[in-house]
């Protein structure tokens, strides 16, 4: 049944026990939607989108944070902190609002939309803004964590993992097979690692014969894994890959390694690209970081790959909705402003199309 949520519909493949309350805001069962376009751009047999930006709230950190939350109050945790550059912190305040765990929130001042902050703090979570970036904010956050009993609900915590994997489960549920590849935007690198953990799950209980090589994406300016070193002052327009030295970098290469992948870097304006294509070709108003995974491929696609015969699903991480002041980088329809007469609207539509 559809809304029962990701600890129900997947208990089994979760690190669900008897004492674990099946909570849940209805995340996952998030569709997977065929390419109208973009598939021919890059002339593959199939591509498909992942809309993750239709969970509770707007990203796909909420099927990691529903195990974390429930985890949490097995364990009769009193509450939850982290460190976010947007995602993590709205659907941790979502979670903690919904199942009465006080929720701290750490960000970098400045540096998360104004559309996720106004999530968090609508579900009335502790917000705190340090003068610093995201990298900054998580070791602070891992030290207090560890010394106050807090629980920290950043992808350093496992049963994140565990729940976002299950996004690797449906689209293997709707598909009836494995893609060949799975694109993806990288930052922390829960989500890379997270994806690899469900194929090979299940695969290992032969629920599917093959599994997808991972595509994992990095903005040129925080592209630690890429560049072999972290990055002290990330930058790039797609706050939520803005990290400079990942907590899962190890798991991001182990899972590229292992599927024979890669991982690669797209620049802001490939970005921002992709973003607008994604809106005017496909319908799909997506985050920037979603973007990435399109910008990748399409960028290989550039650079000689050949996609013919393969099958692709893009993880399109979050909704557009969540960054609305970035649109102005993207590329927009005019707005023609009238008096309230009939007959400026007339000419108003008559003349934009003849322009
Ligand atoms: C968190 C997030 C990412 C990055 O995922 P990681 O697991 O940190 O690599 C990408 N896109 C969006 C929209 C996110 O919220």
């Amino acid at each position: 049944m559809p809304g029962t949520g990701i600890l129900n519909l997947y208990r089994e493949f979760l690190p669900v026990t008897e004492s674990t309350p099946l909570i849940t805001l209805g995340e996952g069962a998030t569709p997977l939607v065929r390419s109208a376009q973009l598939s021919k751009l890059v002339e593959c047999e199939d591509l498909f989108f992942k809309l993750e930006g239709s969970n509770p709230t707007g990203s796909f950190k909420d099927r990691g944070m529903v195990v974390a939350f429930a985890k949490a109050i097995e364990e009769h945790s009193t509450g939850a902190i982290c460190a976010s550059t947007g995602n993590t912190s709205a659907s941790a305040a979502a979670y903690g609002a919904r199942f009465n765990l006080p929720v701290i929130v750490v960000v970098p001042s400045g540096g998360i939309s104004s559309s996720k902050l106004a999530q968090v703090r609508a579900h009335q979570a502790k917000i705190i803004s340090v003068r610093g970036n995201f990298d900054e904010a998580l070791s602070m956050v891992q030290r207090i964590a560890k010394e106050q009993s807090i629980t920290i609900v950043n992808s350093v915590n496992q049963y994140r993992l565990e729940g976002q994997k299950t996004g690797a489960f449906e689209i293997i549920d709707q598909l009836g097979f494995s893609p060949d590849y799975i694109a993806l935007p990288v930052g922390n690198a829960g989500n890379i690692l997270s994806y690899w953990m469900g194929f090979s799950e299940y695969m290992h209980r032969g629920l599917v014969k093959s599994l997808p090589k991972m595509m994992g994406f990095q903005a040129e300016g925080a592209s630690p894994i890429v560049e072999n070193r972290p990055v002290e002052n990330p930058v790039t327009i797609a706050s939520a890959i803005r990290i400079g030295n990942p907590v899962n970098w190890e798991g991001a290469l182990t899972s590229v390694k292992e599927s024979k992948g890669v991982i690669e870097a797209v620049t802001d304006a490939e970005i921002v690209d992709a973003c607008s294509k994604m809106a005017s070709l496909e319908g799909i108003f997506c985050e920037l970081a979603s973007a990435a995974s399109v910008a990748g491929i399409l960028k290989l696609y550039k650079a000689g790959w050949n996609f013919q015969g393969k099958r692709v699903v893009c993880i399109i991480t979050g909704s557009g909705l969540k960054q609305p002041d970035m649109t102005e980088h993207m590329r927009l329809s005019n707005i023609v402003e009238i008096p309230a007469t009939f007959e400026a609207l007339q000419s108003a539509i008559f003349e934009s199309r003849s322009e």
